[in-house]
């Protein structure tokens, strides 16, 4: 099932192409409507795991508008195996937005649960596990996740930056483990403050090729404003390439930060992932922004 082709585009925005950068971006989100872009990564030794367990059914976690869970939620249906998601926040349901309602499509069962329950579970996820029971963390963070994101990029010595957006860090170390100290890793903190993550990172990986940016989140997770909406609307108008508005717009608006810097420098290449996540497109908040 884990099988796929990865595609890499040349990006030759008139930005881009001025810059004398050259900017690639490999299409992971085009593996999959639903398991896009690191998702399918971070899954694959996941299920694989539970396939040659004992177990008969895969438990997770997520909020509300998790594209962990939707991932989750698609990659068991097409193993026909039963799942179950763990959902922050006891006020919602099956039908109170887009996310979860995709994830009843692929059959998952929802449990909602209230914000302190949630962040107790989260923080000791295997509680729940037993005999029966497969439990993947939230955001598929845990060690079978970070294995997978080591195949997420074929070749690091055609490129000098690799370029990823930074959630938990679990991609970013996968990738950082996979380039064996070739090109530099430049991961985007998608959240505010989240210089911590460092340690994350230095505790999964013995490689030194990496820096965590975190001054490109642009207002903070699952913030954006109208600059961001004009960053990804252009970017869109010029490319054909839409970005979501939580993760790979806010990568994209600080790999160009870096260019104007001149941390990515004329003649030097850069490998941007495009790590899926446009079911984020259909939120209410980036229809109003
Ligand atoms: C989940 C997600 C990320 C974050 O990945 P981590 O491994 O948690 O850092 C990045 N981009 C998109 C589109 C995502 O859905």
């Amino acid at each position: 099932m884990f099988d796929h082709k990865s595609i890499v585009q040349e990006i030759k925005t008139p930005f881009v192409l001025k810059s004398g950068v050259r900017v690639f971006m490999q299409r992971d989100d085009q593996i999959h409507p639903f398991i896009s872009g690191n998702k399918w990564f971070k899954l694959k030794h996941n299920i694989r795991d539970f396939l040659t367990s004992e177990a008969t059914s895969i438990m997770t976690f997520g909020g509300a508008y998790s594209n962990h869970l939707v991932a989750t939620a698609a990659a068991c249906a097409m193993q026909q195996i039963p799942c179950m998601g763990m959902v922050r926040g006891d006020e919602l349901q099956p039908n109170s937005n887009y996310v979860l309602r995709l994830c009843s499509e692929f059959g998952m069962k929802l449990k909602f649960i209230s914000r302190q329950g949630y962040s107790e579970a989260k923080r000791n996820p295997s509680e729940f596990e037993n005999k029966k029971v497969f439990v993947i963390p939230e955001g598929g963070d845990n060690a079978a996740g970070i294995l997978g994101c080591q195949d997420i990029v074929k070749d690091y010595t055609l490129f000098d930056h690799v370029a990823v957006p930074v959630g938990t860090a679990t991609t970013f170390s996968g990738i950082i483990n996979g380039s064996k100290g070739e090109s530099h890793i430049q991961g985007f903190a998608a959240l505010k403050n989240a210089s911590y993550l460092s340690e994350t990172v230095s505790g999964n990986t013995s490689y030194n090729n990496w820096t965590l940016q975190t001054s490109y989140s642009y207002g903070g997770f699952g913030h954006f404003d109208e600059s961001q909406s004009k960053f990804n609307r252009q970017f869109a108008s010029e490319t054909g390439i839409l970005l979501d508005p939580v993760y790979t717009g806010k990568m994209m608006r600080g790999v160009y930060a870096l260019i104007s810097e001149n941390v990515i420098k004329p003649v030097e290449s850069v490998l941007c992932i495009h790590t899926g996540g446009l079911t984020g497109l259909l939120s209410e908040k980036w229809l109003n922004s």
